[in-house]
C-alpha cells in the first residue's frame, strides 16, 4: 500500500480492528457516531487463537444489532458446538453442555468454533456496511503524542497522522499503547503463553462438537485443547502460565509434539492426524489482576486491557464486552465534551461491574488447578453423581454459582 502523507482529524480513533476494536466501532456506528479504525494488518488476516467463540459473542453482537447476530448465525465458516468436555489429569472427564438436555435446533444456546481468519473478517465486513466507520488497513501506529486537544497518532515514517480527541486502544496483547501510555507491562504470573496448530483427521471428536479441555499433569497450570472445526479440521493447542514455563524451562512446541505422539490417549487419537500449516504461538494477557484501564483521552479494551479469563483462556467475549462498554463511554464523553481521566474512569467502573466478578472467580480457579488432586477428585465424584454433574453444568456458565467453588465447606 502506498500512502502519501495523510493528516486526518477525528473525534474517536480506534487502534486495532480485531474483536475489541471492531465491536467498539460497530457500537459507535449503530449509535450514529463516526470513527476511524486503524489496523496494521490487511484483512482477511490470521490471529493465533483456539478459535473458540462462547455464547457471549452472539449475545453481545445481537445487543449492538440483531441483524449482526443473524448474519453470524447464517455464516458457513463456523461449526456449532453444544458444550465442553472437561478432562482432569486422571483422564476422568465430564461433558458439560451449554444447556442440560439440549436439542440441536435454532435458538438453543451454543458456542462456535471459527477460524479467526474468517471470524475477524466477518467483523470487518460488518464494519464495511457502516458508512460512519473509516477503516485504514496496513497502517502500523507506533507513535502516540498527547497534545492539547487530543492524541496525535502516526506510523513510524509519519506518512499517516491522525489527530483524535479520544483513543480506544484495541491493538492486542503486544499493544505498545498499553505499555508506553498506560504503563502496563507483561508479568509472568498474569500471562499465559499459548501455541496453536491445525490438524486434519483427529480421532474421537464428539458428535455434537464439544470442545475439549484436557488438564494434563505436565501442562498444569494450563491445559491442552482440541476444538473441532468445519471440514474435518481441529484447532489443537496448549497454553501454560508464563511463570511456570520460565521456572520449568518448557519448550511449548516440544510439549505439544510430545503430547500428540507420546501421551497414551492422544497417541491413539492422533495416529492418523495430519498437521496443516505451521505451529504458531502468541501471548494471553490475563485479567487476574485489577488494573487501571483508562486515562486522559484514552481507554484500553480487549487484550490491550488484559481481560482474558484466567481459567478458561477465553478472551474474545471479553474483548467484545469491553469494546462495547468503551464505545458507550465514548458517546457520553462526546456529549459532555469531557475526555478527562476522571470522566473516563466510568469505563473502569463498568468493566469492573460486568466482568469483575467472573475474572475474580476464574483467578481463584486458576490457583486451584495447580493441584491436580482437586480436579481428579471432583471428576471422580461427578461421574458417580448426576446431581453434581448437573450442578457443574450450571456452574460453568453461571458466575454466581461458581462462587461456591471458593468455599471449603462446599468442596
Ligand atoms: C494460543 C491462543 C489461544 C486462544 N484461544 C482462545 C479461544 O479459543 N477463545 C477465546 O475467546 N479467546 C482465545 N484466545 C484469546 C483471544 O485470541 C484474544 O483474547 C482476542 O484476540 C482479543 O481480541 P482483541 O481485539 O483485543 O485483540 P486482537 O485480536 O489481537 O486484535 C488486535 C488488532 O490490532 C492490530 N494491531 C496491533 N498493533 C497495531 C498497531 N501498532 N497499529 C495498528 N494496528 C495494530 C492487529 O493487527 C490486530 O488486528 C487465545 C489466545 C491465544 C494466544
Amino acid at each position: 500500500m502506498v500512502i502519501l502523507q495523510t493528516m486526518i482529524e477525528t473525534d474517536i480513533c480506534i487502534l486495532g480492528a480485531g474483536p475489541a476494536g471492531a465491536t467498539a466501532a460497530l457500537q459507535l456506528a449503530y449509535s450514529g457516531i463516526s470513527c476511524i479504525v486503524v489496523d496494521k494488518a490487511v484483512f482477511p488476516r490470521d490471529k493465533v487463537c483456539g478459535d473458540g467463540l462462547s455464547g457471549k459473542v452472539l449475545t453481545l453482537l445481537g445487543r449492538i444489532d440483531p441483524g449482526i447476530a443473524e448474519r453470524l448465525l447464517a455464516a458457513e465458516c463456523k461449526l456449532d458446538s453444544f458444550g465442553v468436555n472437561f478432562v482432569a489429569a486422571n483422564r476422568i472427564g465430564i461433558e458439560i453442555p451449554y444447556k442440560q438436555g439440549y436439542q440441536k435446533r435454532p435458538g438453543e444456546p451454543r458456542g462456535f468454533v471459527c477460524k479467526r481468519l474468517h471470524f475477524d473478517n466477518f467483523l470487518v465486513d460488518e464494519m464495511k456496511r457502516c458508512p460512519q466507520i473509516q477503516l485504514l488497513e496496513g497502517v502500523d501506529i507506533t507513535r502516540h503524542t498527547l497534545l492539547d486537544g487530543g492524541y496525535l497518532l502516526s506510523d513510524a515514517k509519519g506518512d499517516v497522522e491522525i489527530k483524535a480527541k479520544l483513543v480506544i486502544a484495541a491493538n492486542g496483547a503486544h499493544s505498545q499503547f498499553t505499555k508506553e501510555v498506560a504503563g502496563i507491562h507483561m508479568e509472568p504470573e498474569h500471562y499465559v503463553a499459548g501455541i496453536r496448530a491445525y490438524y486434519k483427521n483427529v480421532g474421537g471428536l464428539h458428535a455434537d462438537n464439544l470442545i475439549e479441555l484436557h488438564f494434563i499433569k505436565k501442562i498444569l497450570p494450563g491445559y491442552f485443547w482440541i476444538f473441532p472445526l468445519p471440514n474435518g479440521e481441529a484447532n489443537v493447542g496448549l497454553g501454560m502460565l508464563s511463570a511456570a514455563i520460565r521456572k520449568k524451562k518448557i519448550n511449548l512446541k516440544q510439549l505439544l509434539h510430545d503430547t500428540v505422539t507420546n501421551d497414551p490417549e492422544m497417541r491413539e487419537r492422533f495416529k492418523n492426524a495430519e498437521l496443516v500449516g505451521r505451529i504458531d504461538g502468541y501471548g494471553l494477557p490475563l485479567g487476574s489482576k485489577k488494573r487501571r484501564l483508562s486515562g486522559e483521552r484514552y481507554m484500553l479494551t480487549g487484550d490491550a486491557a488484559y481481560l482474558i479469563d484466567p481459567f478458561t483462556g477465553e478472551g474474545i467475549g471479553n474483548a467484545l464486552y469491553s469494546g462495547r462498554m468503551a464505545a458507550q463511554r465514548a458517546k457520553l464523553a462526546l456529549e459532555a465534551d469531557d475526555f478527562s481521566a476522571d470522566f473516563l474512569l466510568g469505563y473502569d467502573a463498568d468493566v469492573s461491574r460486568v466482568l469483575g466478578p467472573e475474572l475474580k472467580m476464574s483467578t481463584k480457579l486458576l490457583k486451584l488447578i495447580k493441584y491436580p488432586f482437586i480436579l481428579n477428585t471432583l471428576m471422580k465424584m461427578a461421574t458417580r453423581n448426576r446431581e453434581l454433574r448437573n450442578l457443574m453444568t450450571s456452574m460453568f456458565h453461571e458466575v454466581d454459582l461458581r462462587k461456591n467453588w471458593r468455599s471449603r465447606c462446599f468442596m
